[in-house]
């Protein structure tokens, strides 16, 4: 074990304080990276305030995560002492079960193992990258590309993963109009990579106040939900929905924006239920469905994408000790457009 310094919640709902925690020795598989930045996910929000249910504490949250390889094991073969690496929301899986052969770690039927705030396979709780260093099996490690700094590159590892997979699963594309409903974390790299896959993009956010960083982001067009002409001009428009909105939201006016056909695919993940009039999907033959993060292939092919298309997130870089107060503003959706922390100030 070795002792490194961290953020932790020390219980649910207390503020997260600086701390220090045990990771494991450097294991034959593993990869001891020294992180350099750590993205700000409002997941983290929701898990240090116990807002989808009790948690296990101290927590250090934290599953964007970037920076160098400072070690490896005997057996590892997909890096080197010096090499850029990231780490996203899952450190491990059963990797057997027919969703994990299939590279679908995220859906293993036995649960995978969450970056922080799980319990790994050796019975260990996991810490997550609001920490100087971590250490992960190389197969749950992502390369991260040259082109991308680390410091924007972090976001990707939740954010633009969540958003990239279900965008290619419904097939965003030309000819296709995709609106990304929230412009925060998510959904400014939901508008960053809708646009590079050739979509017709819109953006629906509740104000019209981030409107011109939308347009420069990629967005073809910006409306504001709190205009009911909004809900009356754009009846009928999308083939697609990315829901981002952390909140809970009138689905049924949403669906109501979907051609024939259509799909609102929804990753936010409100705390309470929302209810839901089915005449809403059951006219137009819409789907409503739901997508969580991606497999470790399809990060990788992600993080590739990015870089050959010069995407990395918007980011407000901060120092550790305003975590507490990133939270409050993330919360008051006043955030351009993901923190991210300076691990060399924890
Ligand atoms: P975020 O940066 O806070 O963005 C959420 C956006 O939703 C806000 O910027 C805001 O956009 C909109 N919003 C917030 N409250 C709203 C309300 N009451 N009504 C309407 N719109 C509202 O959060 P994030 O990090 O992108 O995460 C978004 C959600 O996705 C969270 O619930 C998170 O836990 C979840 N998540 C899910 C996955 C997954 O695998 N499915 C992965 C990561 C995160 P505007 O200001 O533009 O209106
Ligand atoms: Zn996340
Ligand atoms: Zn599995």
């Amino acid at each position: 074990m070795t002792t490194v310094a961290a953020y932790a919640a020390p219980a649910g709902k207390a503020p997260l304080e600086r701390t220090t925690i045990e990771r494991r020795e450097v294991g034959e598989n593993d990869v001891l990276i020294e992180i350099r930045f750590a993205g700000i996910c409002h997941s983290d929000i929701h898990m240090a305030r116990e807002g989808w249910g009790e948690a296990i504490f101290p927590m250090v949250p934290g599953h964007e995560i970037a920076g160098v390889v400072t070690e490896v094991g005997s057996g590892v073969t997909k890096f080197e002492v010096g090499d850029h690496a990231g780490v996203g929301c899952m450190v491990d899986s059963c990797r057997e079960c027919d969703n994990c052969k299939a590279g679908l770690e995220q859906y293993c039927a036995k649960g995978n193992v969450q970056t922080y705030g799980a319990v790994g396979r050796d019975g260990e709780v996991t810490y997550g990258g609001y920490s100087t260093h971590i250490v992960v099996d190389q197969d749950f490690a992502l390369r991260i590309p040259d082109g991308l700094s680390l410091d924007v590159a972090a976001p990707l590892l939740c954010a633009g993963i969540t958003t990239y997979s279900p965008l290619k699963h419904w097939n965003a594309g030309p000819g296709k109009k995709v609106a990304v409903l929230g412009m925060g974390g998510l959904g400014h790299m939901g508008v960053k990579i809708a646009h590079a896959l050739g979509a017709e993009v819109t953006v629906l956010s509740q104000s019209l106040r981030k409107k011109d960083d939308g347009l420069k982001l990629g967005a073809d067009h910006y409306y504001a939900t709190s205009d009911p002409e909004t809900f009356e001009k754009l009846r009928g428009s999308f083939d697609l929905i990315l829901s981002t909105v952390s909140a809970p939201l009138d689905f049924g006016a949403y669906l109501s924006l979907l051609k024939t056909d259509g799909a609102l695919v929804n990753v936010g993940a409100p705390e309470e239920p929302i209810s839901l009039n089915l005449f809403s999907v059951i006219g137009g033959r819409k789907t409503l469905a739901g997508s969580m993060i991606g497999g470790i292939r399809e990060t990788q092919e992600m993080l590739d994408f990015c870089a050959e298309h010069g995407i990395g997130a918007e980011i407000e870089l901060i120092s550790a000790s305003e975590i507490n107060e990133a939270y409050e503003r993330v919360l008051a959706s006043d955030v351009r457009y993901r923190f991210v922390i300076d691990a060399a100030t924890i």
